[in-house]
């Protein structure tokens, strides 16, 4: 299988490594000049796409992606899969998916869960969207990059999911800091607490899983000093792509709101560059804002 992979970034590179581990021979195209184990570096995107029987994206946005779209499609072979894995906003997915199917080429969205932790284990979670065909073309692909794969409807429903996982998680996080944040003002020992939580009617993966108190559960960034595993910044992204998706849809989501608002404060203040679990610190040095009745 010829593969062009375009976006050799934290999540692309060991994407495409794995890639070429599992036998495809990739091509692989950076704007900053990346050099990945296994991969053929090209220097200008048309030698990424032309002659390839897939190609993958793995960008920052929807404004980036829109703009590569624009000069990969028409270079495209026909009847070949494009597949976009980065987290982007379904207006511009479904722009890529329509303009792919004018040039007669499948089209997957295909965003990811799982960090770059699973990127580089090849344990990544997809979430995709596009037609039968498309779907049944790239699972192939997409079982060597990951673990699980959903499909979860026509083009433009894998992003969808994404966000809406996101939004959950993001709202979920700001609920663990909160409780330990309490908890520890209450008396309680933060070890007990995650002791209960964990098996109790509270327990969720930002609790089990990725418990935002240092020394505290499984190993995860907060004993690590904060440093990401899943950045502030990448959060603050997701709640906003999922804000934006809410009013195109006028749906009603006060805490989605309420969590994009609390995550834009911590990123301009001291929350850049820090993993999104340390919302902790910062709601356990704060006193309380709400007014109470
Ligand atoms: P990154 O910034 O490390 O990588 C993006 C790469 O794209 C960079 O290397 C950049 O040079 C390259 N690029 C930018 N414009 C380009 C262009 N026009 N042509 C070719 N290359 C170009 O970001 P990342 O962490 O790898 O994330 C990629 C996507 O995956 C994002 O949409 C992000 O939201 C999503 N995502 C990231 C994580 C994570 O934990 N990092 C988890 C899930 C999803």
């Amino acid at each position: 299988m010829r593969t062009g992979f375009i976006g050799l970034g934290n999540m692309g590179g060991p994407m495409a490594a794995n890639l070429a581990a599992g036998g495809h021979t990739v091509s692989g195209f950076d704007t900053a000049g990346v050099d990945i184990e296994g991969v053929t570096r090209v220097d200008d995107v048309a030698a990424a796409v032309e002659g390839m029987d897939v190609v993958i994206t793995m960008l920052p946005d929807g404004r980036v992606l829109r703009s590569v779209y624009d000069e990969i499609v028409p270079r495209g072979t026909p009847g070949a899969l494009f597949l976009d894995c980065s987290t982007v906003d379904t207006d511009s997915a479904m722009a890529a998916h329509r303009q792919a199917a004018a040039a007669g080429l499948l089209s997957i969205d295909a965003p990811v869960s799982g960090g770059v932790g699973g990127a580089k284990a090849g344990t990544l979670t997809f979430m995709a969207g596009g037609t039968p065909e498309a779907f049944e073309r790239a699972t192939p692909v997409l079982d060597i990059m990951g673990a699980r794969v959903v499909h979860c409807g026509d083009g433009g429903a894998g992003q969808a999911a994404k966000i809406c996982n996101n939004m959950l998680l993001g709202i979920s996080m700001i609920g663990t800091c909160e409780a330990f944040a309490l908890g520890e003002k209450l008396g309680l020992a933060p070890e007990r607490l995650f002791e209960v939580l964990s098996i109790s009617s509270g327990s969720c993966w930002s609790v089990n899983t990725y418990c935002p108190v240092p020394g505290v559960g499984p190993e995860s960034p907060a004993d690590n000093a904060y440093t990401p595993g899943f950045a502030a910044e990448l959060m603050l992204k997701d709640l906003r792509l999922s804000q934006g998706a809410a009013k195109g849809v006028d749906a009603n989501t006060p805490l989605g709101h309420a969590a994009a608002a609390l995550y834009a404060r911590f990123v301009d203040g001291d929350g850049a560059g820090k993993d999104f679990s340390a919302m902790l610190p910062l709601l356990a040095a704060s006193a309380r804002e709400q007014a109470d009745d």
